[in-house]
């Protein structure tokens, strides 16, 4: 039976380092709401992943989510489409895609086609209804000069090197070689080589791309892949533990990794992945999803990009923005759970293996002696040190629906 709902806050990037004056941001930051609930919760610190592991953000959610990434992650190309919405069938191959601009020698001259607008829902129209070999290619526009491609067939491999060369420098040709010495690698790398030299095909001389050159812009004559992935059916969260599940997020990767493990996904308006993101939305969208669903995950993506940015200001009134979400959902008679997916340092502007704070707050649970939330303190709390799969156990557990060993 369950006992108890729960919010699953994960703050993307929020773990940090010493900033000033031998303080994390958040040791500096002006959070009583958070603080509050480390003196009345129970705390600890986590590796997602494991000591000394960096975790990218599409493995460290899969094991906060109960999903070991060594069994589980098979590369972010599935996430991308099934965060943008798209539905994707066993042994699907998807990449990440840009639409970029290459000279005749198929020299990258802009790998983001100068960043494009709306245009990119008008050029992929031109891309779809295309087969290679047996291969179906399913191309879909997503923001600015970003998209999905899906190869749907037989015998695929997500063991294929990116087209894009992600640095400009890079002298061509561009191609993607296969990773092992498998027929389905090899046929892998063929059909992605084909449809890449077919866009540039198609779009050198779509009328858009004539107009924008008539405009004095980079056309956007060439689509480039990377992170291929091929997508398994899982087990989802409701087969495991029988509760119901959604996601509250702007980016599209959060929304991915969610619906893989069996997640509505909510969609918020305001809610952006940006740092501008409305707060005050998210929090009333989790506080509506409580009343149907009895595990709400919420992500706060604005922590990470400030990070990236190394801008410290931006770290902090992310963090502000989190308590103020605190202070909304502690209203709710349901388990608050604060932590991150990893730390993203402002003073490396990258993903560490620093580990992050983990909060958990709700009635009837036992207290520690920790009174802050940071990095330092909650290193003393009563969770301990935890990796992303054992924090789900403990909040399954919490919630009434752990699995016991023997009897
Ligand atoms: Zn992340």
């Amino acid at each position: 039976m369950l006992e108890r709902k729960a919010f699953f806050v994960v703050v993307d990037g929020l773990g940090d380092r010493s900033v000033k004056d031998g303080k994390t941001p958040l040791q500096i930051a002006d959070k009583p709401v958070l603080d509050e609930l480390a003196m009345e919760g129970c705390t600890g610190i986590m590796n997602t992943l494991g000591p000394g592991i960096i975790p990218g953000s599409d493995t460290a959610h899969l094991a906060l989510f109960g999903y070991d990434p060594k069994l589980y992650y098979k590369g972010r190309g599935p996430f991308e489409a099934l965060g943008v919405g798209l539905n994707l069938e066993e042994g699907d191959v998807a990449f990440r895609c840009n639409f970029a601009t290459v000279d005749d020698n198929f020299r990258v001259i802009d790998r983001r086609a100068g960043r494009l607008k709306d245009e990119g829902s008008v050029l992929a129209k031109a891309l779809q209804n295309l087969t290679i070999e047996d291969v179906k290619i399913i191309f879909f526009p997503s923001t600015e000069h970003r998209g999905t491609l899906i190869l749907r067939g037989k015998g695929l491999s997500p063991a294929v090197s990116d087209t894009d060369p992600h640095s400009p420098e890079k002298v061509p040709p561009l191609e993607s070689k296969p990773r092992d010495n498998t027929p389905e690698a090899k046929k892998t790398a063929r059909i992605v080589n084909k449809f890449v030299r077919k866009s540039r095909e198609i779009l050198s001389s779509h009328p858009l791309n004539k107009e924008r050159k008539k405009e004095g812009k980079l056309p956007a004559n060439i689509v480039l892949t990377r992170g291929a992935g091929i997508y398994q059916k899982v087990e989802s969260i409701k087969d495991r533990y029988g509760i119901s599940s959604c996601c509250i997020a702007g980016s599209a990767l959060y929304k991915g990794v969610a619906r893989y493990a069996g997640m509505d996904v909510l969609n918020v308006e305001g809610a952006t992945g940006r740092i501008d993101t409305d707060i005050e939305a998210k929090a009333k969208a989790a506080r509506e999803a409580i009343k149907t669903y009895d595990f709400v995950f919420i992500h706060v993506k604005g922590a990470d990009n400030a990070s990236h940015d190394g801008n410290l200001e931006g770290k902090l009134s992310m963090i502000k923005k989190v308590n103020r979400l605190a202070e909304i959902l502690r209203e709710e008679d349901a388990w608050l759970i604060i932590t991150a997916d990893h730390s993203t340092p402002l003073s490396v502007k990258r993903h560490t293996s620093d580990p992050v704070p983990v909060l958990i707050y709700g009635e009837g649970i036992r207290k520690d002696r920790v009174n802050f939330f940071d990095e330092v303190s909650v290193a003393c709390g009563g969770l301990g040190h935890l990796n992303g799969l054992s924090l789900n156990r403990i909040i399954m557990d919490l919630m009434g629906c752990g699995h016991m060993v023997g009897s």
